[in-house]
């Protein structure tokens, strides 16, 4: 699969779909992994707090996590290591803390390559739709400053507009009616494997890019129409892409 391009790997997808050709009308972007390098921090922080918890756990196994609420996050390891989930009111010290880690490690350093991402998405005139499971106040007004106008304002999905987070398609779906455009026409940019998921059950044509220490059959097995090493790589892909 990671020797597709990205035409060909839209084409099988459509395929799929039961279509011979779809113009690509937006992108919905995911903003943790994928604009940001921000999934390091998160999953240090998960880390510190959940072993301080006395939860033996590994920085590694946050990143397969992501994408998953805190609550559900802090529950499964609650069971494994004590064979209960944790009490709401724990859930919820334990989940502010880990947000409390993630801000002391400071300033988020945008993802290498995402800029050349977005500015290829913006020359085939796509429109672009934020996607993301957070709600963290800091990295949504990096945005612009960070990717000056790669977002309108209207066109986010964030933790707060939803019922259902990923890998429940609900999100995606969201981002696709903010576009006005069928799943055919849209394209899912993810880096983790359960928004992947949440991409493909929406119906679009999802890319996932490696940013991470994720194993690449992760996001095979989640149903990724393209998966691609680097956001560098992806950029790079896109070049050659025609609207
Ligand atoms: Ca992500």
């Amino acid at each position: 699969m990671l020797t597709k391009g990205f035409s060909e790997a839209r084409k099988a997808y459509l395929e799929t779909r039961g279509k011979t050709a779809s113009r690509l009308h937006a992108a919905l972007i995911d903003m943790d992994g994928v604009l940001y390098d921000s999934m390091p921090w998160h999953a240090r922080a998960w880390h510190r707090m959940m072993t301080e918890t006395g939860v033996d756990c590994t920085v590694d196994e946050f990143f397969l996590y992501e994408g998953m609420t805190g609550p559900a996050t802090i529950d499964l390891l609650f069971r494994r290591a004590f064979g209960r989930n944790a009490e709401p009111d724990e859930a919820r010290e334990l989940y502010a803390r880990k947000g409390r880690y993630f801000k002391e490690y400071g300033k988020k350093i945008p993802m290498p390559g995402a800029d050349r991402m977005m500015s290829e998405l913006m020359r085939l005139g796509l429109r672009r739709v934020l996607v993301t499971g957070s709600a963290q106040p800091s990295l949504l007004e990096s945005i612009d400053n960070d990717y000056p106008g790669a977002f309108s304002p209207q066109d986010r999905i964030t933790a707060l507009d939803v019922n259902n987070g990923k890998p429940h398609p609900e999100p995606y779906l969201r981002g696709l009616a903010k576009a006005g455009c069928m799943a055919e026409e849209a394209m899912v940019v993810e880096n983790a494997p359960l928004g992947v998921r949440a991409g493909v059950a929406a119906g679009c044509f999802t890319v996932a890019v490696a940013t991470g220490p994720v194993p690449l059959e992760a996001f095979e097995k989640e149903g990724a129409h393209l998966i691609v090493g680097s956001m560098e790589e992806f950029a790079f892909m896109l070049k050659s892409v025609t609207s």
